[in-house]
């Protein structure tokens, strides 16, 4: 008789990631520090996402060809990463004119653009794939499995079961979804089935970019820069191939000598795109050489079309024009009792789309986690062990220093708003994204000074004590206080904003953006309200986790 050979059994993580782009990557990072048992599970053989850069062996480029900018200014956590992974970076090169072209059979006109098109954008040195590398680097060996597409959750009692296209399937107490809403819906089977609504949220969330192609080509030199160039191009006429054109050499220095690229944002949508596949290099090599001259002819050409990408790209997507991103907040709500997480940059409050809204994502669930895994007395003996760690013993404060600080950064922050929501302004309009400018760039201003201020929250949670303080209903005592330096905040942030438009010449196009009619202003108010809403709700959950799980200075 033959001994039965026992089937494999499959280890159960603590939490499964599903997605290695930079939310996954980032949020891996934090739990796997925590001790907890994480498994990464991504579809493609490589990590990064969205996240791509090309080496150019002809002049030694790293160039992205999906990610290229952050704005330190409205985005402070890639700003932060990048200091604490001590990665550099450069600023976006945008002195001298840019070209407008806007009728093809004459040349193009030259602009100056004083302040520059990219409104302080910052690139990472070596390419946004250094970020990844980084992170990737600090994960214990085996953490990230590629080539495994995820194709169902099954609810099975105390684990949820995660079924891959190839490769055993997968047990995990807790699952982050860390991948486009949109991409999800479309590849991934759910049992229990999702409810209506949220299926309708993920359907609603358009994936930023997915469906558009990057074109960067290499030169010799930076010949647009020795013409007083910024290489900033605008293609605005009805056989445009390049629709944006803009610097990416290796780094940012006005010199001679360095090689040269140009980035571009192709403005054929996908289907033309398969169209005209085969003749695509040589229509952008004209498209140059009509903006730039013969130097620009017979370029090293990288070409990156992201609506052929499976793992980015959705079908709906792929069928429709592109939209601004837009995050519903019901996509942060968790499901499954709380194991069951959608990350991912399409589901941020702040940098919604952006690598700063995935590294918010992972950020607010690293929190939620913490939060769900506070009632296990091991897990939450080992997360705050870390976080209390980490806070020298310096910078312990008694409670109402603790109270002192936040309140003295909230007032900085509030201080801030201003020039923020000029800045969200700003990049809206560079962006030519002009509808509801105003109450988006008001809603991103306070997003971000709510995302500012939960992450200041985070090393005053031993000095705040929230252990010793009452719990009443549900509200923890000391939420009041942190919430009173607050007061009046909506109403300031809306004047400001509104006294910034009337005198504003970039709005003078935009007379609904000038003087906002009544309806508006109230979308606004009702907009601002639900967001101060999910902060102080976030903030004093805060506090009740570090409560239960006897943070303490
Ligand atoms: C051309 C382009 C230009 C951009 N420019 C900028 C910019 O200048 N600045 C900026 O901040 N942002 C920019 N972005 C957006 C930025 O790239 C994204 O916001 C960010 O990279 C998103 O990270 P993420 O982890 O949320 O998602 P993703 O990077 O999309 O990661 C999701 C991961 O899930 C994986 N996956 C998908 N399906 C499955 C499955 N079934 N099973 C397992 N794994 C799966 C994917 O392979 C991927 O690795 C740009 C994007 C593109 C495409």
């Amino acid at each position: 008789m033959t001994t039965p050979v026992p089937l494999p059994v499959a280890p159960l993580a603590d939490v499964a990631i599903v997605g290695a782009g930079l939310c996954g990557l980032a949020l891996a990072r934090v739990l796997t520090a925590r001790g907890l048992r994480v498994q990464v599970l991504e579809a493609r053989s490589r990590l990064g996402g969205r996240v791509l850069t090309a080496q150019c062996e002809a002049t030694g480029q790293a160039l992205d060809l999906g990610p290229t900018w952050f704005w330190p200014e409205t985005e402070p956590r890639i700003a932060a990463l990048l200091a604490e992974l001590d990665l550099s970076s450069i600023a976006q090169h945008d002195p001298g004119d840019a070209l407008w072209l806007t009728d093809p059979s004459r040349a193009p006109e030259r602009h100056v653009q004083a302040g520059g098109i990219h409104a302080g954008a910052r690139r990472i040195q070596g390419g946004a794939i250094r970020l990844v590398e980084a992170l990737a680097a600090a994960l214990p060996p085996d953490t990230v499995r590629l080539d495994a597409a995820v194709t169902a959750l099954r609810e099975r009692g105390s684990f949820i079961e995660i079924t891959t296209a190839s490769g055993p399937a997968l047990k995990a107490k807790q699952v982050v979804l860390a991948l486009p809403p949109r991409l999800l819906r479309e590849l991934i089977q759910f049992a229990p089935a999702l409810p209506d609504s949220v299926l309708q949220a993920l359907a609603d969330s358009p994936t930023w970019m997915a469906a558009q192609a990057k074109a960067v080509t290499t030169f010799v030199t930076p010949f647009w820069r020795t013409a007083g160039q910024s290489g900033n191009a605008f293609v605005r006429h009805p056989q445009a191939v390049l629709a944006e054109v803009f610097d990416c050499c290796a780094d940012s220095l006005d010199t001679h000598t360095q090689a040269g690229a140009l980035g571009g944002f192709i403005a054929l949508n996908a289907a033309q795109r398969d169209q005209f596949r085969r003749s695509l290099p040589l229509l952008i090599d004209s498209q140059l050489a009509q903006l730039y001259g013969v130097s620009a002819q017979g370029g090293h050409l990288f070409l990156q079309d992201w609506a052929t990408e499976p793992w980015t790209c959705s079908m709906t997507d792929r069928a429709n024009p592109p939209e601004p991103p837009q995050a519903d907040p019901l996509l942060r709500q968790p499901l499954w009792n709380g194991r069951v997480f959608f990350g991912g940059s399409e589901t941020a409050a702040h940098g919604t789309g952006h690598m700063e809204g995935a590294l918010e994502s992972a950020d607010r669930i690293a929190h939620a986690l913490a939060r769900a895994q506070a009632g296990s007395p091991p897990h939450a003996a080992r997360i705050f062990a870390r976080a209390q760690a980490e806070v020298s013993a310096a910078s312990r404060t008694s409670r109402a220093a603790a109270i002192g600080t936040f309140s003295a950064n909230v007032l900085s922050l509030r201080g801030m708003a201003p020039e923020r929501y000029r800045l969200h302004l700003t990049r809206l309009l560079v962006a030519q994204q002009s509808d509801m400018l105003t109450q988006r760039a008001v809603l991103a201003t306070a997003d971000q000074c709510y995302s500012e201020a939960l992450a200041q929250l985070d090393p005053l949670l031993p000095g705040l004590d929230a252990a010793n303080a009452d719990v009443a209903h549900g509200r923890h005592a000391l939420s009041a206080a942190l919430l009173a330096p607050f007061e009046g905040w909506n109403k300031n942030l809306l004047d400001a904003a509104l006294s910034h438009n009337a005198s504003s010449c970039a709005l003078s196009n935009f007379p609904q953006e000038h003087r906002p009619d009544a309806d508006t202003l109230r979308a606004i108010t009702l907009d601002l309200a639900a967001a101060w809403r999910e902060f102080a709700i976030e903030l004093n959950t805060r506090l009740l986790v570090a409560a239960e799980s006897g943070v303490t200075a």
